[in-house]
């Protein structure tokens, strides 16, 4: 089934996938919106995963699998894990196995396709939670080895991962999709009893962290938008960096659960931003009205928000 959405399976766990913007930007020379607040380039982006079918959550808005609430919460195979060398090169052949079929579409720029056959960015965020690879920290540092940048995303309940990470990631990624307790069991559909007091540990693990880092609210109409004072509790204790706001979109498989009313306008997710910025004391310093999110920064003045190049 995965193969059928275009994954290219890596090893017993390990998936790639074009990223809708590195074909965008291949094709008609617009980039993600993280290529423009942050700097990275998106046709250079690796999506992939360690973990395909590994995840201790079944959002309701996850657009990614046909069927997340049926994903077990523990590794499914005893096929054993992948080693992280192994899996990073056969992610790299997987990017350019599925770069091929641009070469012969007219509208590709050839110079960016060349660029895109070294991938310089790992976005570990395709599908699964990666906290629960358990050669997270090897495989992190065998993308910086190779020049890489790195993005992880992570749904915060693995603070024991993220404590003993060495190194981090060059950007860390916390999802907060729920301002409460109560909302998050609606929301997340966790597999383990003590989620919510696990992602609590991870925030106050965040400030002792020496990365850059993000917290990303992703906000469904009728579900998790609004309830400002609640997250901005929940970001004091994190004191990131950036955070960033974006609206739930009904795509992919999410649209079997969610409806077209779920996803906000662009127009309330800046006001639900501003309010945030206003309660936290950040800066709303950039946005993407056609991604429908913005970007919190604690303090411009002394963040730098691009990435410097020899990160
Ligand atoms: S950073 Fe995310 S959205 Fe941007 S190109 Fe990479 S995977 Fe796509």
């Amino acid at each position: 089934m995965l193969r059928k959405q275009h994954y290219y399976l890596v090893g017993e766990h390990g998936a790639v996938k074009l990223c809708h913007w590195l074909k965008k930007k291949l094709t008609e020379g617009r980039a993600c919106y993280k290529e423009s607040f942050y700097g990275i380039q998106s046709h250079r982006c690796l999506q992939m995963t360690p973990v395909v079918d590994i995840c201790n959550h079944a959002c309701i808005y996850c657009w990614r699998y046909q069927a997340p609430q049926e994903w077990p919460p523990s590794p499914r195979s005893s096929g054993g894990w992948d080693d992280p060398k192994e899996l990073i090169d056969g992610l790299i052949e997987g990017q350019r196995a599925l770069l091929t079929g641009y070469k012969g579409n007219p509208k590709t720029d050839m110079r960016l396709w060349e660029e895109a056959q070294n991938p310089n960015q790992a976005a570990i965020s395709l599908s699964g939670e990666p906290t629960l690879y358990p050669y997270l920290s090897e495989l992190l540092e065998e993308f910086h080895k190779r020049g890489f940048t790195t993005f992880l995303v992570t749904n915060g309940t693995m603070p024991e991962v993220l404590e003993n990470l060495d190194p981090l990631p060059t950007q860390l990624y916390i999802s907060v999709d729920a301002p409460n307790e109560r909302l998050y069991k609606a929301i997340s559909r966790p597999y383990i009893k003590d989620g919510w007091e696990r992602i609590l540990k991870t925030l106050e693990l965040l400030p002792s962290l020496d990365t850059r880092k993000v917290i990303r609210h992703t906000l469904i109409d009728g579900w998790n938008l609004g309830h400002v004072k609640e997250y901005a509790e929940l970001d004091r204790i994190a004191e990131s960096q950036f955070v960033e706001a974006k609206a739930y979109m009904f795509v992919g498989y999410s649209r079997q659960r969610m409806s077209i009313q779920n996803m906000p306008s662009f127009e309330k997710i800046k006001a639900f931003s501003k309010e945030l910025a206003g309660e936290l004391g950040y800066t709303l310093y950039d946005e993407r009205p056609e991604s429908r999110v913005t970007l919190l920064v604690s303090d411009p003045s002394t963040v730098q928000v691009k990435i410097p190049r020899d990160l």
